[in-house]
């Protein structure tokens, strides 16, 4: 079965993203052998086509230099595990050099990144996806993992690379 994971710095909307896309279809797989306790797998069947969905990112606060090596680690197992990934970043902050590192890290991995942009929550935040683009990428999505927004259409092109 593919693996979808979901990456990115905290805050960023990971989380709310992971239950948008889960909704009512939620089956837990919980304790899957062999993963670590900081993260949240489900499985999820969209259009007969089952996946697993990996939210990363500790469920506890932890120190600022602690959670650079986190996030690195978080970005390197889920390009271990994952089919694909779901890179995502904050529309209302804007790009920020934790973004661009968690980026040239997914890079090197060869698998399909999709390139979210959370947090555009209605047709005047579109603009602030521009930025993102600095990245080098041939295309973001934008999405409000919140309201829904968007997020049914990612999702149709994530379908499409499993
Ligand atoms: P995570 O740390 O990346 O898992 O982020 P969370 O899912 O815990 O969300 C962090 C904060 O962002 C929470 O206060 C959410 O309510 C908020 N948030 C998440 N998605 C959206 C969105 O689409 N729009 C807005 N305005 N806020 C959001
Ligand atoms: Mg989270």
């Amino acid at each position: 079965m593919s693996v979808v994971a979901i990456v990115g710095r905290p805050n960023v909307g990971k989380s709310t993203l992971f239950n948008r896309i889960i909704g009512q279809r939620r089956a837990i797989v919980e304790d899957v052998p062999g993963v670590t306790r900081d993260r949240n797998y489900a499985e999820v069947t969209r259009y007969s086509t089952p996946f697993i969905l990996i939210d990363t990112g500790g469920f506890e606060p932890i120190s600022e230099d602690r959670l650079l090596v986190q996030m690195r680690e978080q970005s390197q197992l889920a390009v271990e595990e994952a089919d694909v990934i779901l890179m995502v970043m904050d529309g209302r902050e804007g790009l920020t050099p934790s973004d661009v590192e968690v980026v040239s890290g997914l890079r090197r991995a060869g698998k399909p990144v999709f390139y979210v942009i959370n947090k555009v929550d209605g047709p005047k935040q579109d603009a602030e996806t521009v930025d993102f683009y600095s990245l080098g990428v041939d295309k973001v999505h934008a999405i409000s993992a919140e309201h829904g927004r968007g997020v049914s259409d990612l999702m149709d092109e994530v379908l499409a690379v499993l």
